[in-house]
Order: C-alpha cells, then structure tokens, then sequence
C-alpha cells in the first residue's frame, strides 16, 4: 500500500513512532478542547468496496484505514489520505471524530498538552458476525483502565470475544 503526503503538515500536529502502534499523531502544541484539528482525507467508495479491499487476513490491520461515513459510504485512508490515518485508537481518547454533513473531521475532546498523542475511538464496523480472527487483528493496545479490549464497535453489548 502506498500512503501519498501531499496535504501540508498541519502546524498543530506531528507524526512519529507512537508507543501505541506504529507510528502516531503528536500535538505540536497545545490544543484547546473543541478544536478542529485535521479532516479525514480519502477516496471515498461504497463499503462493499472497502471489504474487498481490505478483506485480506494475511494484511497486518489494514481495515483501520477505512473510516465508516454511513451506510453508504466509506472514507478509505490509504488511497488519497493524509496524516489523519496515523492517528491511533484508544478507548478513552482525547479526540473525537465529527461527521460534518459528511465530511469527517477530527476535533478535540478536551485540552490537550503539546507532545500528548492523538487518539479517538475507532469504533470500526464490520458486516457479518464476528470471526475468532478478529481478537486478535483488532486487538486495543491503548492501555486505558477502560479499554475494551477492541477496537471495534461494541454490538448490543457483546465483545468481540
Ligand atoms: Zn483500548
């Protein structure tokens, strides 16, 4: 997969290894709660489509790419996106994502330090019912005291395990 940077790093933010996964999203300085930090970029295509394109198991977490818009469309990251798609999930993040008449924004929750990695909770759905596969490949590593465990969607209450 190849990730284009086309778009300009925003002065806000800075991207570098993240003790979370791989790399991650840094406030280059402090962030004031309700900020609207950076847009999530990508082509944007029907969900049947981001499933064949990131269905592969063999992939490592390919699927965190795609930002689900509604049921009709899907934000794919890794095709024209931007450093929005580094930041990593957490159960209790410091950002939220806003869905702006269908544009998808990334604000901030509270007040956020300069240095203070980016999280907002992914949420990821996907159709069908859940594979024993799935504990693993979406697996939450954010550490919270609350952590779920996942970084999918909680369905009418079941886990993912
Ligand atoms: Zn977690």
């Amino acid at each position: 997969m190849i990730v284009r940077q086309t778009k300009p790093t925003s002065a806000l933010i800075v991207v570098h290894e993240s003790p979370i996964h791989g790399r991650g999203v840094f406030a280059a300085r402090r962030i004031a709660a309700g900020k609207r930090i950076i847009e999530y970029l990508g082509e944007r295509i029907a969900p049947v489509e981001g499933e064949k394109r990131y269905d592969d198991d063999g992939v490592d977490h390919p699927h965190v790419l795609l930002f689900t818009v509604d049921e009709h469309t899907v934000i794919d990251g890794g095709s024209g996106g931007n450093e929005a798609i580094y930041i990593n999930h957490s159960c209790e993040p410091n950002c939220e994502a806003v869905d702006d008449d269908g544009r998808i924004y990334i604000e901030a929750l509270r007040d956020i330090k300069a240095g203070e990695e980016l999280t907002y909770d992914y949420q990821l759905e996907r159709p069908g019912r859940y594979l024993a596969s799935w504990k693993e490949r979406y697996r939450c590593r954010c550490g919270a005291p609350t952590c779920r465990g996942t970084m999918l969607a909680p369905r009418n209450g079941k886990s993912a395990d």
